[in-house]
């Protein structure tokens, strides 16, 4: 097993181990040896440490791995850079099974069970598959696996790809509720501008919030300075700051690529992220597809209005079909449309106990999930329901 080197904690890490669940993005350029065009086993292995020691001080881990069309390439020995689209369909398929084969042999080796995700864009921009993909996260979570997630670039097209795994490892963030997002390149972040051809380019440890002008010192997608490109790192930590999820860009080269996150100046933080229930309810408001009604009584919407969770003894009448999680909308007793929110119980069952107290709820249904029918967490009020 790989130890890390003994290092001081400073501030930096302590904002990693404040963290509840964290997402590592690694990217080929730091998990594909150049010269070889195999994985840097013994660099995983460091990785592994790292993710141990996570794990150990209680922080959920997901990785998010590029790496198989890198080996894909080279197993067919194509030119990996200039390979197109539809080369990347066959070649993620050959080189996705080494790249699992690798993380498998070696995180099993380090004590860690690992599991493989293959997404598509669809599944993490359509709630239904949505909700599953965080359901699936959540309880391989519990059962203390760390997934390890790759876009299924075998069926990717133009119009429909994350295009690159920094925004997909920014959505996973998002889905898993990640607090933390750690993109691990081989650049250890954000220069006033490419430091590869100016001398002058000053690093940035932190960025507040990702402006016009910092997008500027990203330069554009085709001259950006790094592999996968500064700009889709920007717009991965603009992604999870909208999700409640601090970024960090990070050197991931060497060794015990997150230990070393620490060491000053080495990485770029995005620390400015909106609170996770507000972009929650933003997400509600503006879901686009409710799927029922539920017609309130005037107690229950003076309840919400209060800032209370709706209870099945509120509801007057559940109108259409759905799953749990699904979006209805709230009405008052007149009908008038007063906000939305997301159910706890499909519409079959949430039929069966409208009206009823909380504590008949198990007897009705055999079963009972929660109290409340909608929690006020996932619920948003119309503005115009909401006396003045
Ligand atoms: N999914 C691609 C792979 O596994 C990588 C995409 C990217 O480099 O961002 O090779």
């Amino acid at each position: 097993m790989n130890s890390a080197p003994i290092m001081n904690i400073t501030a930096s890490d302590h904002r990693i181990y404040r963290s509840r669940r964290i997402v590592i993005k690694i990217g080929s350029a730091v998990l594909i040896d150049k010269k070889s065009g195999l994985v840097r086993t013994a660099w995983m292995e460091s990785l592994a440490a790292d993710v141990n020691r996570l794990r150990h001080a209680g922080i959920e881990v997901l990785i998010v791995s590029s790496g198989a069309v890198a080996l894909g390439c080279h197993r067919l020995r194509i030119n990996h850079i200039r390979s197109k689209l539809k080369a990347r369909r066959p070649t993620s398929a050959i080189g996705q099974i080494m790249l699992a084969h690798a993380y498998q042999e070696v995180m099993f080796h380090n004590g860690i069970t690992t599991a493989q995700i293959l997404l598509s864009t669809d599944d993490t921009e359509q709630r239904r598959p949505h909700l599953y993909l965080r359901s699936t996260i959540n309880d391989l979570l519990k059962l203390g696996v760390v997934p390890v997630i790759n876009e299924n670039d075998t069926v990717s097209t133009t119009s429909c790809s994350f295009g690159d795994n920094d925004r997909l490892s920014a959505r996973i963030a998002q889905v898993a509720n990640a607090d933390t997002l750690i993109i691990l390149s081989d650049i250890d972040g954000l220069y006033t501008s490419d430091p590869r051809c100016n001398a002058a380019a000053r690093h940035i440890p932190e960025v507040k919030y990702v402006t016009a002008e910092i997008e500027a010192m990203a330069g554009n997608a085709g001259s950006s300075y790094t592999s996968g490109g500064m700009v889709t790192k920007l717009a991965a930590a603009k992604i999870a700051a909208a999700a409640g999820c601090q970024t960090v860009i990070a050197n991931g080269l060497e060794p015990n690529p997150i230990y070393r996150i620490d060491s000053a100046g080495s990485c770029t933080w995005f620390c400015e992220v909106a609170s996770s229930l507000t972009t929650r309810k933003r997400w509600i408001a503006s879901s686009l597809d409710p799927r029922g009604q539920l017609i309130l009584n005037s107690g229950a919407l003076q309840a919400l209005i209060a800032g209370k969770s709706l209870l099945p003894a509120g509801v007057i009448e559940v109108i259409g079909t759905f799953e749990r999680g699904d979006v209805v909308t709230l009405h008052a007793p007149d009908r008038a449309l007063c906000g939305r929110g997301l159910i706890t119980y499909a519409s079959h069952d949430a039929k069966q106990i409208a009206g009823l107290k909380s504590r008949e709820i198990e007897t009705t249904l055999g079963y009972h999930r929660s109290d409340e029918i909608v929690h006020r967490n996932d619920l948003v009020l119309n503005e115009c329901s909401i006396p003045k």
